[in-house]
Parts: structure tokens; C-alpha cells; sequence
């Protein structure tokens, strides 16, 4: 049967069950919610004890006008707030907990949060060790977290909040992951940052959950005859939020409603003109943003250490590249400087010299990319076309190479990283192509 036909045929039942059963009515003037069907699903909440017999007689005339019987066996019931759970007068069984959607539920509500999120954080601990040994660069390992990995929490992030402790096991799970094993990686902060401001863009598990909580709760708020939308308009958090919010002292025991009323305090609400999408991503930034407010050191390790590069200059120009991402990923962990040299294995006692074990020099990362064995005549030769190239396209480099020998013992000048992945700012004061000054030819006949 098609799932049209089937809905059709259930519809009936539905109807029958919604019109006949005193239901939870929120609010005076709300319409009462009764039954919820989502597929073959249908879900029922009785609050009055005759409604059992009443579920039953139901049954029995949908089963007589239909021809279809209905194996009540298969029917769960769990009960809450007191509840006599002996009285089986509608035929079905009472349990500990129920399953509704993939979703644990239980008499109390953090409870019933703990029960779900606990087998998914399991199942992405597993997932992450049985995908470790994959031959995966950093890029395809975040892009394997954030859509795949990951994937199977949205959905339950949508309805029960995540557990702290939860969280940071999935966290480390992840991190474990990404950097295998590695002495020296970027803490997550540094990483969960876009790509243009030193990250990678792993997702922030805790901001995300946060985001589409809020995210269902808005949308579901907006459609009238919701039950979210009574809900909200009982607490009062329906529509546009104060700022700052005052009254969070009565949600205290319902934390789904005190994240969304902390939260959409600061957010404003989703414009006609906006999209879904973008609503959602604007309220992910925005907790982002208020995750990170007060924080100290959030710029990246090695932006605050050398403070007079052009930081976003090197970001954009090592994502913009036209490089294959693998090589990307390994001149990120050089410009973080988590490559494990000789000099960090001696500042934290796993290497007893900081010398280069083939020339006894200080072992920096400067040294192993321009002085050590064959990286001395790679720099020398990444230098001069990067020279050629700012003369052929107008740069004066004269200067830039003929001090490039004298320059190449200093250790004290700006990283490698910074002078190549951005060309210092003489690219920006180059004068436009065909402006005097321009010697394309000897440069170019100079180096090849
Ligand atoms: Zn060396």
C-alpha cells in the first residue's frame, strides 16, 4: 500500500481518537492534543482513566467499518505523573520506558534524555574507532565528522538537550579521531573556527545541538494550532524575546524551555524574507559568538605569538591555493607550527637536545623548511619563483632576492609560512601591469 492509500485508511482512526478523548489541552483557549501519527506511528495521550475504555470501543468500530484488525499487542503504554500503570483496560501493556521515533522515553524527562543520548554517544564512540584507520586527511576527516559522523545526533538534539558529560565524551571521541595520536594538534576552539579565521570548521557539537533545538522550537512555535506553540504561549516565550530575559526562574525544571528563552533573547526572530537555512546558520553563529564572548586567548596559538603577520592574509591565501586539499592540511599543521621538531620535543621533555639530529642545528621549523638537507634548495627555489612571479605580474622583488641569501640564516625574520603563503604586502603596492619599472625577462631568464 502506497503511503498515501495508507494514510488515507488511518486517517479515519486518527480522527475518531483526536474528537473522542479528553486529550492534553494547554491553555484555555488552545485546541487539545490527543493523538500525533507520524507514518504507521500513532501516538496517544490519555489524561482522564475512562479514556481507556473509550480507546478501545474506538478500536473495535475502526476494526469493524475498516475489515483490518488491530494487533493491540504490539501497543505499548507508559505511565507518567502517578499514573495507576495496573489498569489495563485498554488491552495494552504498560512499560518502563517507550521508544517513539528513535526516542527514549521515561517517567521523568532527565531521565528520559539520558536514556536516549546514551546509546548514540556509544554508537559514535564505535563508529569513530572502527573508521580511525582510514586513510583520511584532516579535510576529509572534519567532512567525514560534521556529515557523517555526527549526523545521527541532529535529530535527537531537536528534542532532549545533550548531557555535558555526553557531549565532551563525543568530543574527545572526535578529536581522538582528527588528529590520531598526534604530540602537537590545535585545541578544538582553534579548529571549530571558520577556515578564514584559522579553523578548519569542525562543527561545535555543543553550539549545534543548542542551534537546532531553538531552530524546532521557533519553527514549531510559529504554525498556530501546534502543541509547541500553546506551549510557548503558556510560558509566555512565544514570538520576540526580552533582552535580557527575566523569566528564566520559573523554567528551571524544563531546561529545553530555559535554553530557548536564554537564547532567542539575543537572536532576533527569523525576518519573511529569510530562509530556513539561513535563520538556522544565524542562530549557530550566534551562540557561537556567545559561547566564545569574555574568552580569553581565542585567537589561533600561533596568530598571538607573531602578532605582526597578516593573519587573514594567510588563511585566504592558503584556502584559495589551487591545491589539492592533502597538501593543504599539511601546510595548515606547518603554519600552527604542530610539526614535532627537535626544539618543541625538548621545551616538554620528549627529546633530550633541540639539535637537528643530520646537522646539529637548532631543529625549528624554519630550519627544517629552509636550511636542513634538501629544503635549503626547495626554499631557495620556492623563493625565486615567487620572486619571478611578483616581477612578471609588476612587484619590484630586486629587493626581496638579493637580500633572500643573507636573510636565510636569520631565524628571528617572519615565518616561512607567513612570507609564502602570503607575499608580504608588496603584492598590494605592486604597480599596475605595464607601469614602468617592469623587467620580466631578466628575472625570468635569471632563475630557469
Ligand atoms: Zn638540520
Amino acid at each position: 500500500m502506497s503511503m498515501s492509500l495508507y494514510a488515507l485508511c488511518l486517517h479515519p482512526l486518527h480522527t475518531l481518537f483526536s474528537r473522542n478523548l479528553a486529550a492534553l489541552k494547554i491553555g484555555k483557549k488552545n485546541q487539545p492534543t490527543a493523538a500525533v501519527a507520524y507514518a504507521d506511528d500513532i501516538t496517544l495521550i490519555i489524561t482522564v482513566p475512562n479514556d481507556l475504555l473509550k480507546v478501545r470501543d474506538i478500536i473495535n468500530s475502526f476494526e469493524k467499518a475498516s475489515g483490518v484488525v488491530i494487533n493491540i499487542n504490539k501497543s505499548k503504554a507508559l505511565a507518567i505523573a502517578g499514573w495507576d500503570d495496573t489498569d489495563t483496560r485498554a488491552g495494552f501493556k504498560f512499560c518502563p520506558q517507550l521508544k517513539i521515533l528513535g526516542t527514549t522515553f521515561i517517567s521523568t524527562k532527565a531521565r528520559s534524555s539520558q536514556l536516549s543520548w546514551e546509546p548514540i554517544t556509544k554508537t559514535i564512540r564505535a563508529q569513530a574507532k572502527l573508521v580511525y584507520a582510514r586513510n583520511l586527511n584532516l579535510t576529509q576527516r572534519i567532512q567525514y565528522v560534521n556529515s557523517t559522523l555526527l549526523a545521527r545526533i541532529w535529530y535527537l538534539a531537536q528534542i532532549f538537550p545533550p548531557l555535558n558529560d555526553l557531549t565532551n565524551k563525543m568530543s574527545t571521541a572526535i578529536n581522538w579521531y582528527i588528529w590520531q595520536g598526534k604530540i602537537f594538534r590545535v585545541p578544538t576552539a582553534t579548529i571549530q573556527k571558520r577556515k578564514l579565521q584559522g579553523g578548519w570548521g569542525l562543527v561545535d557539537i555543543g553550539v549545534k545541538c543548542k542551534s537546532l533545538l531553538i531552530n524546532r522550537l521557533w519553527k514549531e512555535g510559529c504554525k498556530e494550532d501546534s502543541a509547541t506553540a500553546a506551549w510557548l504561549k503558556y510560558w509566555n516565550l512565544a514570538g520576540s524575546q526580552g533582552n535580557p530575559p527575566n523569566r528564566l526562574g520559573k523554567l528551571q525544571n524544563m531546561k529545553y524551555l530555559l535554553i530557548y528563552a536564554y537564547n532567542m533573547a539575543y537572536i532576533s526572530p527569523q525576518s519573511h524574507n529569510e530562509k530556513a537555512n539561513a535563520f538556522q546558520k544565524r542562530i549557530y553563529d550566534s551562540l557561537y559568538k556567545m559561547e566564545r564572548a569574555g574568552l580569553i586567548n581565542i585567537e589561533p596559538r600561533i596568530s598571538r605569538q607573531q602578532p605582526q603577520a597578516d593573519w587573514n592574509r594567510v588563511w585566504e591565501n592558503l584556502h584559495s591555493a589551487p591545491f589539492p586539499e592533502q597538501m593543504k592540511a599539511t601546510w595548515y599543521h606547518i603554519i600552527h607550527d604542530l610539526v614535532p621538531t627537535k626544539s618543541r620535543l625538548a621545551a616538554i621533555q620528549l627529546s633530550a637536545l633541540p639539535q637537528c639530529d643530520r646537522c646539529n642545528k637548532l631543529d625549528t621549523i624554519v630550519h627544517r623548511l629552509t636550511n636542513c638537507s634538501n629544503s635549503a634548495r626547495i626554499w631557495r627555489w620556492t623563493s625565486a619563483r615567487l620572486a619571478m612571479d611578483q616581477r612578471t605580474t609588476g612587484a619590484d622583488a630586486t629587493d626581496r632576492h638579493s637580500s633572500h641569501s643573507s636573510r636565510m640564516d636569520n631565524e628571528t625574520r617572519l615565518s616561512p609560512v607567513a612570507s609564502t603563503a602570503a607575499p608580504s604586502n608588496t603584492m598590494d603596492n605592486r604597480p599596475p601591469c605595464g607601469f614602468p619599472g617592469q623587467q620580466k625577462a631578466p628575472y625570468i631568464r635569471r632563475f630557469y
